[in-house]
């Protein structure tokens, strides 16, 4: 789908929602403005969930924390339903960030679980309380008035919900697309990721968290409004596990998924009850039944849920253009000044890594300085890897310490390392597929940019967006990539998605660039290509610490060479000594040498 048949696809939705109530009735319409407001938790839910990987089992609870609140504040207190949505926004923030601080460290199925029980035990406490009406609930609530225009009826609160859905739409599209929406759509698969770029998975999920919660405040306080009554029931796990069914229905990976799952799953279930109804007494309970079947076969059958459907039809691929680089006034990301050269800027004393009674990591010792290349040699399995993982903070050392331009780094995480300007890749390619090329070194400097969550979502990042953007271009067209720049990631063969991941730590202006096994994969042809870019950014004065088992590669690029085998340091020296050493040849069996 190209970006004109996007814009007319909009167009034609928005127009559609325009006159739909002249057209459906009173009662269509009330089934509308439902669906609007399920479709804002949702589109919280397919960004959580859906995007970022937490599952949540209790977003009904913040529809109703914040339904209860406005509820409480315009009919004891008297005051203003527009007081009223403050106080929800405040007090569903508040909520989620307690509950996120409490439970987004657990791991696995531990965050589920405990949404779970905060998903049953909030309402149960609306229950409880009898200033709020324990289990019958908050009766007369006003309706929104708007200057003169009260929202009384379905007909024209149906105009003040369906711009606040668009609003959100518009907000959520930009956060996926800014600097936080790249740490977003990077979450699942690990945050070894987001910690080599420089960014803390754990905030970036608390404050997803966070908007989620606030994009299920707004529907409640429009509920509250709109029904002009709140009980707990409404609030309950049951509503909860209809959010993520809608979630699902509509597919996690789209935001439109959130209209599209809202709609179908409340129209069906309308359709449900009224012939269940007729099959039974028990209706509503029949209803679970059948909707658990419809759960259980979306994830079967459709797991991308009907937006993936639709994307595999359509087969979309946006690419974007290279934005004008030079001269539209906007400067260029502030580089950081370089250590000068020859200065020591790594020193790794007595590096010791154990897993259980394996010493991967015995007791080794290197320097490496500014403006060389230093090469990391040895067999398989000899401890290179996680040697890189100890010098970038990836895994913790067992004991020993490392220095990074002067600075004890033995203990510090990943991210603030990467900050003082050391960049990696990975020997097993860490990308996330879905993204872009493009989005994927963007990412890479994201330590340089600042824009958050708010920032991003209302768009005022623009400039900032740009300069990582115009980098992510330089660094493209430096390995060789800017003409795959809209491709997905994960199409590339691998051994360009090593180059990538070179791109991508490139964007973050290192002073060490930290590579391991960056040539595998590629053919003869893209090897001396590689040389050339790793010695045209040595000249630059950047630093390069790499593994690679090439060793005609290697040999020629190196100015010094550590050997390790397992575990242990063989020698440091010059690539001739290295190559004479007889201990270096019988490691390697003098196969490769
Ligand atoms: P290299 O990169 O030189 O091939 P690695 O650093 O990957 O070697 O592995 C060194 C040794 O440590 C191997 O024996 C490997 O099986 C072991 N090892 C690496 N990572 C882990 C881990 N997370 N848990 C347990 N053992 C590990
Ligand atoms: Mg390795």
């Amino acid at each position: 789908m190209n970006k004109r048949v996007n814009t007319f696809l909009v167009a034609l939705l928005v127009a559609t929602i325009a006159v739909l109530p002249a057209m459906i009735g009173s009662f269509g319409t009330a089934l509308m403005n439902d669906i609007g407001v399920s479709t804002l938790v949702v589109l919280g839910l397919v960004m959580l969930t859906g995007t970022g990987g937490a599952t949540s089992f209790g977003q009904a609870a913040f529809v109703g924390i914040a339904a209860y609140a406005t509820g409480w504040l315009t009919t004891t207190q008297d005051l203003s339903p527009w007081l009223g949505l403050l106080f929800a926004l405040f007090l569903t923030g508040a909520a989620a960030l307690a509950i996120g601080m409490l439970t987004l460290h657990l791991g696995g199925h531990y965050l589920p679980l405990s949404t779970i029980a905060w998903g049953l035990s909030i309402p149960l406490l609306f229950g409880n309380i009898a200033a709020l009406g324990s289990n019958t609930g908050l009766a007369n609530i006003p309706p929104l008035q708007i200057g003169p225009w009260s929202l009384m009826e379905a007909k024209t609160i149906y105009y003040l919900i369906w711009p606040v859905v668009g609003l959100a739409f518009l907000f959520s599209y930009n956060l996926m697309n800014s600097r936080a929406g790249r740490a977003i759509r990077s979450l699942r698969g690990g945050a070894t990721l987001l910690g080599s770029v420089g960014a803390d998975a754990y905030r970036v999920r608390l404050w997803l968290f966070v908007t989620a919660a606030q994009l299920a405040a707004i529907a409640g306080w429009l509920y509250a409004h709109m029904n002009r009554f709140v009980s707990p029931s409404a609030f309950n796990l049951r509503a909860s596990i209809e959010y993520l069914l809608m979630a699902i229905a509509g597919g996690v990976g789209h935001l439109a998924g959130a209209l599209f799952g809202s709609g179908v799953v409340l129209l069906l279930k309308n359709k449900v009850q009224d012939a269940l109804q007729i099959l039974s007494s028990n209706g509503a309970r029949l209803e679970i039944i059948v909707f658990g079947i419809v759960f259980i076969l979306l994830l079967h059958f459709a797991r991308g849920g009907a937006m993936g459907l639709i994307a595999r039809w359509s087969a979309r691929r946006k690419t974007p253009s290279a934005p004008a680089l030079a001269d539209d006034g906007t400067p260029p990301l502030p580089r950081r000044p370089l250590p000068t050269r020859g200065s020591e800027i790594l020193r790794v004393e007595h590096a010791l890594k154990r897993f259980g009674g394996l010493v991967a990591v015995n007791d080794v010792s290197f320097t490496v300085n500014a403006g060389e290349i230093v090469g990391l040699i040895g067999p398989n399995g000899a401890g290179k890897s996680t040697l890189f993982n100890l010098v970038t903070g990836a895994a913790p050392v067992s004991g020993g310490t490392i220095a990074f331009c002067g600075r004890d780094i033995t203990h510090l995480p990943q991210r603030r390392i990467a900050r003082l300007g050391m960049a990696r890749t990975f020997q097993h390619v860490n990308l996330r597929p879905n993204m872009s090329v493009l989005d994927s070194v963007a990412l890479g400097a994201h330590a340089r940019g600042s824009a958050g969550m708010l920032r991003g979502g209302l768009s005022l990042d623009r400039r900032e967006e740009h300069q990582i953007m115009a980098e992510a271009w330089r660094q493209l067209a430096r390995v060789g990539l800017a003409e795959r720049a809209g491709e997905r990631a994960g199409s590339l063969p691998l051994g360009w998605q090593r180059i990538l991941e070179i791109a991508r730590a490139l964007a973050a202006d290192p002073i060490l660039l930290v590579l391991d096994e960056p040539a595998a994969g590629l053919r003869k042809q893209e090897k001396a290509a590689l040389a050339e870019l790793l010695r045209g950014l040595r000249s630059e004065g950047i630093t390069i610490l790499i593994v690679e088992h090439d060793m005609d590669f290697v040999m020629k690029l190196v100015d010094r060479l550590v050997v390790m085998n397992f575990g242990s340091m063989l020698l440091q020296d010059s690539p001739a000594v290295v190559r004479a050493d007889p201990r270096v040849q019988s490691a390697y069996l003098g196969s490769v040498l």
